[in-house]
């Protein structure tokens, strides 16, 4: 595995009073995430699931509370639990190694630099000598796409559309020749149209440049289209995990049952003959998650011992897997065993 986070947690202080933090965000727990060399692994949930929080600790943004993140099977200073299993990581490799691509092109662009710029910092982080740097900028202004180059790279961000934004930042990301990309919510801030351009340009690169991405996502047709594996979150937890065509045709958890039952589907017959699940009531608050299976004061088909026990991770011979008590027992609206 090139990028791997064990047992990740992450709990953020909520409200402070004179005696101290009055209580705790969990919003990461336990999650166990692991990218191979030049996959796309989907992170996909609702808002507030964790999504993000899991990919800033994986690029090295946020330290976790728990757990520990490896690169290249090496441990990655700063991020805590046991010990390295091969010696620690470069920093330096980590950092140019697992590069970031952020939602708001606009603001992850420093609005005094020119593209030229701004591919320039990142060509001197991964030690290039300056007089192959323009050379260098104008290349991967090509290669995303960019042309004219010269007119791009005298540019400001502010001079610059959507797509043309998230092309410098995607650029910006290749100029240290990661080994992986954490991409959240890349495209969910674009037009329809120019979603689809980003979406071709980041498959064509991956193929380039063997990088790996961990693509974060609330919007499983575009997973559905780019990820090879997809893991489900739910409340800080991986809920269900496994290659994308299975999660997609014979989901094991509840939660993701009723996420695929949103999704659109092109076929109009097909789409005619499924029914949206609609989840109760909203997702419950990270300072006090539920006591037993975090999901059950929502999950249709819940029984007593959702209440009770934490589920088991239950996994299918195929390497599927699922947080739930009767994962892949249960079609969609049935009840569980036990609660009539
Ligand atoms: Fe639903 Fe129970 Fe499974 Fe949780 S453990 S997802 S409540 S069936």
């Amino acid at each position: 595995m090139i990028l791997e986070g064990i047992g990740l947690s992450k709990r953020f202080p909520w409200g402070r009073s004179l005696t101290g933090v009055r209580a705790w965000v969990r919003a990461l727990e336990g999650a166990t995430l692991q990218v191979a060399e030049g996959e796309t692994l989907a992170l996909v949930g609702e808002s507030g699931s964790g999504k993000t929080t899991a990919g800033r600790i994986l690029a090295g943004i946020e330290v976790p509370t728990a757990g520990q993140v490896l690169f290249r099977g090496r441990h990655v200073a700063g991020s805590m639990g046991a010990a390295p299993r091969t010696g620690g990581a470069s920093r330096r490799d980590y950092r140019l190694g697992v590069q970031m691509v952020f939602q708001e092109s606009q603001a992850s662009l420093n609005p005094r630099k020119t593209v030229g710029q701004t591919l320039d910092v990142a060509l001197a982080a991964r030690g290039m000598a300056p007089a192959r740097r323009r050379e260098a900028a104008a290349r991967l202004l090509a290669e995303v796409g960019m042309e004219p180059v010269g007119t791009f790279l005298a540019r400001f961000a502010h001079q610059l559309s959507g797509g043309q934004r998230q092309r410098v930042n995607v650029a910006r990301a290749l100029a240290t020749e990661p080994a992986v990309i954490i991409a959240d919510e890349p495209v969910s801030a674009l037009d329809l149209s120019v979603r689809a351009q980003i979406l071709v340009l980041m498959e064509r690169l991956q193929k380039q440049h063997r990088v790996a991405y961990l693509f974060i996502s609330h919007d499983l047709a575009v997973v559905r289209s780019v990820a090879q594996r997809v893991a489900v979150m739910y409340l800080g937890r991986i809920v269900e995990e496994g290659r994308t065509e299975q999660v997609f045709a014979t989901p094991l958890h509840p939660y993701t049952v009723a996420l695929l039952s949103a999704t659109p589907i092109p076929d109009p017959r097909r789409a005619r003959l499924r029914s949206r699940i609609i989840l109760p009531g909203d997702v419950p608050s990270p300072v006090s998650p539920p006591p037993g299976c975090p999901f059950h004061p929502r999950c249709p088909v819940a029984a007593e011992i959702c209440g009770r026990e934490f589920p088991p991770l239950l996994e299918t011979g195929e390497g599927q897997k699922a947080l739930c008590h009767f994962a892949g027992t249960l079609a969609p609206g049935a009840s569980a065993p036990g609660r009539g």
